[in-house]
């Protein structure tokens, strides 16, 4: 199983409009972070876990070539707005893509995209895909993703969990708290990515401390935090934490 971690940023990407702090006016890549989103190869399919506005920059400069499969974690703005860039994959690859979620997801994904399931369109304009509610595990060829409710505020929404080559993968890149039925399924990681949104609380996010504390408590072999703010430099945030937490940057590509 490989992954890349296509972009690692939160809602406002970073550098932030506006903003002249010294994390956005770094010239180091890795301080440069797109809002969330991973693709993840494992065998032999190709899975992209949301699409946010910066999706088709994503695509290009990280050489995805192939999406078998989206899944949604859910519906906010920086997590679906890159949406409509699946239509070139639908194209290239002359297929419907499928795209899961909760049943709350899709039925706010038709309601934002309610042209993609209109008829009337060509072929290149539009994204075809099959919308598909996931309320159980799916499997995409021999991999399977299963969905893990976790709380995001006062939001229930979906991490994942892939499975594929013998290895297993969790993904949450928001939430503030986890419910013990999700926390038995991440059992026995080769890899656990977690969202540790900033230093400070925050009422739908994990802060870093209590996102390193969470990934202590599931015990990944490899444990990484995601959808960082400009509070966080990249290089000192990596220092702080020492070896059990890695910090990622957009384009980082991890093999298991
Ligand atoms: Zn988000
Ligand atoms: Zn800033
Ligand atoms: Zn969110």
């Amino acid at each position: 199983m490989k992954f890349t971690f296509l972009g690692t940023g939160t809602s406002h990407g970073i550098p932030m409009i506006g903003c002249s702090c010294e994390v956005c006016t770094s010239t180091d890549v890795k301080n440069k972070r797109w809002r969330c989103s991973l693709y993840v190869v494992t065998e032999g399919q190709h899975l992209v876990f949301d699409t946010p506005p910066d999706f088709r920059e994503q695509v290009l400069r990280f050489g995805v070539e192939r999406v078998d499969a989206v899944f949604l974690t859910h519906p906010h703005a920086d997590h679906i707005f890159g949406f409509d860039d699946v239509r070139r994959f639908s194209t290239l690859q002359e297929q419907h893509i499928p795209v899961y979620g909760s049943p709350e997801t899709i039925r706010m994904m038709r309601t934002k995209f309610e042209y993609v399931d209109r008829s009337s369109y060509g072929f290149e304009s539009v994204p075809r895909v099959c919308f598909s509610e996931q309320t159980k595990p799916v499997s995409i060829g021999n991999a399977t993703i299963t969905p893990l409710p976790v709380w995001h505020g006062k939001e229930m929404i979906y991490g994942f969990l892939i499975e594929g080559d013998g290895k297993r993968l969790g993904y949450i890149p928001d939430c503030n708290s986890i419910p013990d039925k999700t926390l038995q399924c991440l059992k026995n990681l080769d890899a656990m990515i977690l969202d540790g949104l900033r230093p400070q609380e925050h009422p739908t996010h994990f802060s870093i401390d209590k996102a390193v504390e969470m990934l202590g408590r599931i015990g990944a072999r490899q444990s990484f935090i995601t959808h960082l703010t400009h509070n966080s430099e990249h290089h000192e945030l990596q220092a702080r934490l020492g070896d059990a937490v890695t910090v990622p940057w957009d384009g980082m590509r991890v093999e298991l």
